[in-house]
């Protein structure tokens, strides 16, 4: 593939899929998007960080960094803000990165993330959330913490289906409605002046969401996942997510999960105690407990039982949601990461989860801990374990001696004040502790 304003490194190679496995040379090219405002200072901090990992972890890898643009930087060069190459390169590239990018307002894209994800059909959210030892937190036990969402990314009122009040789509769409549905229709209360929306959730994308949560639920051998709905209200979208969940568990995972519908049917053919023992003892043969909760008190739950949370898989809105109230128990979007990923094709895209922040741009001043987190994140898809361990190590090192951003420096006594490059160089020094 040729590209106009993207380098491809000379002395690097591809990562490619083999079968669902990924495969990664010594030298693997890995395209990036620095991301505007804040996102340069974070970006260079960060590049620096994991050089550092993969160099201290192996004496023959290194990653070769591939800039690729999107965003205001895009559009200042070439006039478009998220460029076709730059799809392109990601999709050649398999596995990137990209730090926080402008939402155009009265652009003529809704959102470049929204755009990638969709362009690259990734269709996992992944939000790991686990406590960092020493981060100021607002809930008495963040140690407690340690959960990882599976967000759907391609369905559910994300796909942008409305129809906005006084507009001529609407009244056809209400027209569509009353000649077709006039039950459906009464049901609106007040339908002259209703604006409205449209939410598709599908077998196959619940399946495959899942799937893919189980999967990494078993690779990494974790206990549970929860799966997180409303099914009780919306029964055709978020009540058959649920149901759809737990038979491909069944269908696909039987002798490696027991699930709650598993537990329902002994306890209705034989008795409770019975149901409880068959869930017991397979629990205790080192199976996977697939449960579901209703998505309003798993807010509660998550706080007041975090241990008994593990895996949460959930659609795109509950999963928006969720992952941030989550990340708010362990410090917030901060240095929260977040990865997008199709495990079916090996795509990638790992990225920050907050925004520009951009009253801080320019001022090597924010926290660069969801990027440089999101990077170990990105090692750890590549199987490059050793360096992402390096990662945490060395973050958790520079938070425990109190040497933090301003954002933690403000929630914490006795710290010692850091700007993002001398951050970026603790958590360096940390990694050889
Ligand atoms: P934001 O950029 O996330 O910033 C909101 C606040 O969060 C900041 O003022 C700051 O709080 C804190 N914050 C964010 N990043 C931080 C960091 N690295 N270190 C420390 N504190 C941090 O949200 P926004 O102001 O609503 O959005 C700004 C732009 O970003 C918009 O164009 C939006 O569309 C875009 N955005 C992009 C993404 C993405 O690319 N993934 C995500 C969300 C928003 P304090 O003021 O309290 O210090």
């Amino acid at each position: 593939m040729k590209y106009q304003n993207i380098v491809v490194p000379a002395d690097g190679e591809k990562i490619t899929i083999d079968n669902g496995i990924l495969k990664v040379p010594d030298y693997p090219i890995i395209p990036f998007v620095e991301g505007d405002g804040t996102g340069r200072d974070i970006w260079r901090a960060s590049v620096r960080i994991f050089n550092a990992a993969v160099a201290k972890a192996y004496s023959n890898r290194a990653i070769r960094w591939m800039e690729v643009y999107a965003g205001e930087k895009a559009f200042n060069r070439g006039g478009s803000w998220l460029p076709d190459e730059t799809v392109q390169a990601f999709e050649e590239f398999l596995v990137g990165i990209k730090g926080p990018l402008t939402t155009p307002i009265g652009g003529g894209i809704r959102s470049l993330n929204v755009a990638l994800r969709k362009a690259l059909d990734l269709y996992v959210c992944l939000r790991p959330v686990r406590y960092i030892n020493g981060v100021p937190s607002p809930v008495k036990h963040p140690e407690y913490v340690d959960m990882v969402v599976f967000r759907e990314n391609t369905e559910d009122i994300y796909t942008g289906i409305e129809f906005e009040y006084g507009t001529e789509d609407n009244r056809r769409f209400r027209e569509l409605l009353r000649e077709h549905f006039p039950e459906e229709y009464s049901k609106i209360r007040f339908p002259e002046t209703a604006g409205i929306g449209i939410k598709p959730i599908s077998k196959e994308g619940s399946f495959r969401l899942v799937r893919a949560a189980i999967q990494w639920a078993i690779d990494n051998k974790r206990r549970n996942v929860t799966l997180v709905h409303k099914g009780n209200i919306m029964k055709y979208t978020e009540g058959s997510f649920r149901n759809w969940g737990y038979e491909v568990a069944e269908a696909e995972f039987s002798d490696k999960v027991y699930t709650w519908t598993q537990w329902e049917r002994t306890r209705s053919e034989k008795d409770e105690a019975t149901a409880n023992a068959e869930q017991e003892a397979a629990i205790k043969g080192g199976r996977l407990l697939i449960k579901d909760v209703i998505a309003d008190i798993v807010f509660q739950q998550t706080i007041t039982r975090a241990k008994e949370f593990d895996v949460l898989a959930t659609m795109n809105l509950n999963g928006d949601y969720l992952s941030d109230a989550l990340a708010a128990q362990v410090g917030g979007i901060g240095i929260a990461p977040g990865g997008n990923i199709n495990y079916t094709t090996g795509h990638a895209v790992f990225e920050a989860t907050h925004g520009t922040a951009p009253k801080y741009t320019d001022k090597n001043m924010v926290n660069p801990g969801s990027v440089v987190l999101s990077g170990e994140m990105l090692l750890r898809y590549m199987g490059w374990h050793k360096a992402a361990d390096m990662i945490i190590k060395g973050i958790e090192g520079a938070i425990a001696a109190r040497t933090v951003t301003y954002d933690f420096h403000r929630l914490m006594e006795n710290a010692v004040l850091l700007t993002c490059s001398e951050f970026g160089d603790a958590v360096i020094q940390h990694m050889d502790d």
